[in-house]
């Protein structure tokens, strides 16, 4: 993937990103451990998925500013590479310039 497509595609994800800040942001205190429905973080355009986490299992993935969290099979190897494989969901750490926009983009940096 060339560098504008990757720079694009990191942005999109970086904007499900903060929907998935606000769904988080949405629970009550002490729910901490309950499932809770966010968005696939993908680069496919129009993905709409659901996976299920806790908010305990999102934070431990958003402590790391490069990590996505997708659908299995909704990552693309060219930009990333897959850190944790689950029944549920995947984790993808960016590579380059796409983990470069991630950083830039982080909600919390
Ligand atoms: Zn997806």
């Amino acid at each position: 993937m060339e560098g504008k497509k990757q720079r694009r595609a990191a942005a999109n994800e970086a904007t499900i990103r903060d929907v998935n800040e606000g769904i988080e942001r949405g629970q009550w205190p002490g729910e901490e451990d309950s499932p809770v429905g966010f968005r696939c973080e993908c680069a496919r355009l129009g993905c709409n998925r659901l996976i299920e986490l806790t908010v305990r299992e999102y934070e431990e993935i958003r402590a790391h500013p490069r990590r996505f969290v997708l659908v299995p099979g909704h990552e693309f190897p060219d930009v990333e590479t897959v850190v944790e494989t689950g029944p549920r969901y995947v984790i993808v750490e960016k590579l380059d310039q796409a983990g470069e926009v991630a950083e830039q983009h982080d909600p919390r940096g």
